[in-house]
This record gives C-alpha cells, structure tokens and sequence, in this order.
C-alpha cells in the first residue's frame, strides 16, 4: 500500500470541493479508501487526516460532477505541515557575496532574485517600469485610452508582465523543474491556497500585486537590491565577458553576471543583447487575434444550462484547428475577465486578456492565434501570407527602425538572413491595428459572423465589450494580412463546429494579440546556460525564448540562478541544499 495514499472520489456539482471541512474531506476519503478495497484484500487502513490533492471538474453531459483526489495518511505516518501561507525568509547574504544583476522583475527576474538568495549570491535586480502600486496610474492612463508609457504599462513594471493578469498558472513544463514549488512559493507570499490543487489554477489581478510585493520584499529583506525606473540600456563587455550594465542616465553596475530576464514586450533590450555580442536566431510564434462572446454563452454550452443551479464558477474552453499546415488555437481563455491593451510603444495597439480572482465580468475572452514558422515569412510562401503589403503599410506609419529597415517589403530567403524579422512583422501588425483603430486605445473588431463570412464590417454591429478603451468598426480581413486573416477565419469556423455558435452573431473579433511568445531565441548553452560565446550573460525566460507563461518563467528563473551559481559559487550550490523551500 503505497504511503501517503491517494483516493479519488466524485461529488455532485452542487457540493463545492473547496468548501468541505475537515471531517467531511476526511469522511469522504475514508469512504473511498473502503470502496477501493477489494473483499478480498486486508481491511482498508482508516486515515488520520486527509488534504485536497488535485479538484476538476467533468462538464461531460453524461458526467457533470467533480473529481477529487485527496491524500491521507494513517495515524502511524508523520503528516507534513500544510504549505507555508508566509513567506520562508533566505539567508542574510554575505557581505562579500558574488553579485548577479537581473534585468527585469517578471516572474523569471524575481524567482531567479529568490533562488540565488538562498544560494548566498546577492541580486541586484534592476526594472525599468515602477513598482506595481505606482504602476496602476499608467494603466488606468491605458485603460481610459489616454496614452501608453513606454517604461510603465501592462507589459513592463514590478511583476512583469503577469501582474495584471489572470494569472493562470497552469504549464505543461513540468519537465522544466519543480511547478509545486513554485506554487508553494506564490502561496507563501499570498496567493490564494486553492492554487496547490485547483482546478485550473489562477490567481487574479486584484491579487497578483500584493504577491509580487511580498515577494519584492523577501528579496529586499535577505539583502538583494530590487530598483524601479531602472532601464537597462547597454552591457558591458570586457576582455569578451560580461561585467555589467550601464542604466538609461549613464550608472554603471558591476556584476559578476548578468541574467537578462526583460520578457518579450522589449525588443530594445534583444537589440543590447545583440549589440553586446549574443546570438540571436528566430522561432517560431503565434499572432491573431482576441475573440470575446457572453461569459452566459459560454456556460450554457460547457455546462449544459446546468451552472446556477450547481453552482460552478464561469466556464472555460480551450480548442485546437487547423488551416493547411498551420494549427489555430485559443491562448489564454479568460473566463470573465477584460480585454485589455498591453502595447508597450505609443504608436502600437496590443490587446491581451486578464481577469480578477472571481472571475465575475459578463464577458469570456481568449485569444485566437495561428502559428507561424520562420519559414512562413521567407521567399514566396511569406508573399503568399502577405507581410509585404503589411511592412509596406506600417513603415509609411511609424518611424520605428525595426520597420524602415524593411520599407521597401523584401522579404528574407532564409531565416537566418534576419533574426529579427518575426520581431519586425509583430510590430508591423500592432502599429497597422493602432492605426485602424483610430487612435486613443481603440481597438479594431468585427463581429464574428461578419469576419468569418468576410462581409462588410458594420459599425452599428458592434456589440458590447469589456474592453475600456472601446472599439472601432473594421473590416478585419483586410486590415489582417491574407494569411493571417484565412487561417483565422478557418480556425474560427472550426471552433464554431465544436462549440455551435462560436463562430456567430454573439462573439466578436477584437485585434491584434501578438504577444503570445517571443519570436526571437537568445541563444545559450544547453549545460552551462550562459549565452552562446558571451560569458556571464544569461538569457533567461520568455523575452530570451525559454518560457511562454508565468509558472515556466519561474521554473527557467530558477534553473539559470543555479547555473549562474554553478559557476559563480559552485560550492555554494551544496550547502544551500537544505535552505530552499522546498
Ligand atoms: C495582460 C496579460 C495577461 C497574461 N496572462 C497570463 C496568464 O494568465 N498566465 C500566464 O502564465 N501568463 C500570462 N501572461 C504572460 C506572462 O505574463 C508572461 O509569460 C510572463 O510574465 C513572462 O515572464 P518573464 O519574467 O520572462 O518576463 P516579463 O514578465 O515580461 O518581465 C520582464 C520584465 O523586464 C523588464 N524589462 C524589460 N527590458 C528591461 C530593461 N532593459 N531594463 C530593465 N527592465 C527591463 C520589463 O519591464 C518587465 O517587467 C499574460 C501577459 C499579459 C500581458
């Protein structure tokens, strides 16, 4: 029998797992574990305690009912504490710590900041937007369509780019490192306890800041550095090493290595990376756009018509399709959440999706976006999906050199003849939807029925929206290039077939969402993860390419402070073995 044990039990959708006592939770397992039991076997071992492991629910029709795992452990087993719900302090850092400065506060700037603490190395993190309280002036500047600050917004400040989000925080990077860690990490700093063994796990932006803070705090507390309206604008190189960084108003910082963690919304800091001597090659992305129905409609088709009488809470959906070659997926479903502009550059519109820890808004949000490949803009299969009429069209409306390097059109043969070129084709397609939108934050859209049926757009067709800033009537296939529009259209379609009326009057297409990954990769070592030929750099994340999501951000945060250390301090590595949290 295999100790602890898990049992798995079923409940009506009436009963919230989440709202059990004890003794319930403890019956309920004794219960199962008697059930588990063949009459044949021993009788059942009667647990001493039990603890929700893993909660979901089956919205099958013929099912509808939650699923629990919970874990329980005989009298004679020592029981473990429940996770910490305040923060496990690391060490004092020596004075004489080796120090590794982090560029950027984003869930890999912080987690590294965190596990080179408990190594004994001192971190100096440094981010150019400001800390998450003052951060919420610029985006309600943002959201009232007053203008976006290029150092302070949904994309850059204290958090990065995950502060004011969903904050999903399921992965599929287990393989990356320790996700329960990291979860037990976020809980010990404030995020809600049901995060451990939730179904669909999410945090929330009303409460995404305070645990960031807290964490901010604990770096602080054990001696690292955490700077706001620090950009970093240049590394400094000597002898073919890193030594440092030079901030935006000429302070230089020493540091015994660099990690560059600044998240894939700051193409200016790709380009110092590159400038400083990394490699760069490019990868492949996604880009589309976000689609919004009634958050009503939604449950009605997951939950059968069933979700106020079982109490559930707002219904999700995830969907995979195909156009040709290239596959069309939902990114980032946010069940009642905003829609919300997170460009980074004025000049630029950007949307992405968020939602506070209830989840209560009338509306369901998820972007809807169409792989592309390196490939897909090279030679006549990148004509074919039309990036030279939309580089053509963004360089006559920016001044970006990103975009009048590539005015004339031309599109690479290869895709190692410009690394930059996803880079290139993301901002030509935010600057061409800022520009259609009309200017103050107002996002282009369609209604879906239109858009898939390529009709007109129709002003008067607009429906309502969580989206602050507002909306602008377009004709989305011909603001998109061909390509991209086709795929989606196809795609869209497709979701309407497994989920009737996706792809009707009630939903909407609101554009662009280009910020699903980033389409650049800073190359590293596999074993060392320093950046290839570039000594004491370490790309870390997702800007550098190695994370998509806030919990693998973490888990790359993590894995390239030990690399660091590994060969900063390697003996440091061993004696901190016991000091970590988990
Ligand atoms: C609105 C929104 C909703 C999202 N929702 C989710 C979600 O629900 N679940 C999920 O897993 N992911 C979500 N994401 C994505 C998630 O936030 C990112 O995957 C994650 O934050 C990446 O972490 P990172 O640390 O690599 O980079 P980031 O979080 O982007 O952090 C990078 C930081 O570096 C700073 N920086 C950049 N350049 C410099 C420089 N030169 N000098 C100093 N500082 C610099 C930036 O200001 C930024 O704070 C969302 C993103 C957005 C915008």
């Amino acid at each position: 029998m295999p100790v602890p044990q898990d049992v798995v039990f079923r409940l009506e959708p009436g009963r919230d797992p989440e709202r059990l006592t004890a003794d319930e939770l403890l019956e309920l397992a004794a219960a199962a574990l008697v059930a588990s039991t063949s009459p044949t076997d021993s009788a059942a071992p009667v647990p001493a305690a039990a603890r929700l492991q893993r909660v979901s629910f089956d919205a099958r029709a013929k099912s509808m009912n939650w699923r629990v795992v919970a874990r329980t452990w005989r009298s004679e087993e020592k029981i473990p504490p429940p996770a910490r719900t305040t923060p496990y302090p690391p060490p004092q850092v020596a004075a004489d710590a080796k120090r590794v400065l982090i560029v950027g506060s984003g869930p890999a700037g912080l987690f590294c900041a965190l596990e080179l603490l408990r190594i004994g190395l001192r971190p100096i993190v440094c981010e150019r937007g400001q800390d998450a309280q003052t951060r919420r002036r610029a985006i309600a500047l943002l959201n009232r369509g007053e203008g976006t600050d290029p150092e302070s917004n949904y994309a850059f400040g204290e958090g990065g780019a995950g502060t004011y989000s969903d904050g999903k925080l399921y992965t599929r990077s287990a393989k990356r490192g320790d996700v329960d860690a990291v979860l037990r990490e976020l809980v010990a700093h404030g995020a809600p306890e049901r995060i451990l063994w939730g179904w669909r796990p999410h945090i929330g932006s009303n409460l995404l800041p305070q645990v960031v803070q807290a964490l901010r705090e604990t770096i602080r507390g054990a001696g690292g550095e955490v700077r706001f309206g620090a950009r970093v604008e240049d590394l400094i190189v000597k002898d073919g090493r890193i030594t440092g960084a030079r901030l935006a108003g000429g302070e230089e910082i020493a540091a015994n290595a660099v990690v560059l963690a600044a998240g894939h919304s700051a193409a200016d800091s790709l380009l110092m990376a590159r400038r400083a001597g990394a490699q760069l090659e490019p990868k492949g992305f996604a880009m589309g756009v976000r689609v919004e129905h009634p958050q009503s409609w939604v449950d009605g088709i997951q939950y059968h018509g069933q979700k106020e009488a079982a109490g559930l809470p707002p219904a999700f959906y995830e969907l995979v399709g195909h156009s040709g070659d290239r596959a069309v997926y939902s990114f980032c479903m946010c069940p009642g959440g905003w829609i919300v502009p997170s460009q980074s550059q004025p000049g630029t519109l950007v949307v992405n999706g968020m939602s506070l820890a209830k989840r209560d808004s009338d509306y369901a949000n998820s972007g809807v976006v169409v792989e592309i490949q390196p490939a897909d803009w090279c030679g006549k299969r990148g004509w074919r999906w039309g990036w030279p009429e939309l580089l053509k069209k963004a360089a006559k409306l920016s001044d970006n050199p990103l975009l009048q390097e590539v005015a004339h059109g031309r599109l690479p043969d290869a895709p190692e003849q410009d690394p930059l070129f996803g880079l290139r084709i993301q901002l030509a397609l935010e600057t061409v939807a800022h520009h259609a939108g009309g200017g103050d934050g107002k996002a282009p859209a369609e209604r879906c029925d239109r858009f898939v049926k390529e009709q007109e757009a129709e002003a008067y067709d607009l429906l309502p929206t969580s989206y602050l800033p507002g909306l602008t009537s377009v004709d989305l296939n011909k603001m998109l290039p061909a390509g991209l529009a086709k795929r989606l259209r196809d795609g869209i379609q497709e979701f309407g077939r497994i989920m009737p009326g996706y792809d009707g009057p009630t939903g909407q297409v609101i554009g662009v969402e280009t910020r699903t990954s980033s389409p650049v990769r800073i190359l590293r070592d596999d074993a060392t993860l320093a950046a290839a030929g570039l000594p004491g750099l370490y790309p870390c994340g997702e800007g550098a390419g190695y994370a998509g999501g806030i919990v693998s951000a973490a888990l790359d945060g993590v894995a390239t402070a030990r690399a660091a250390a590994k060969a900063l301090a390697p003996a440091a590595i061993d004696a901190a073995a016991d000091s970590a949290l988990r």
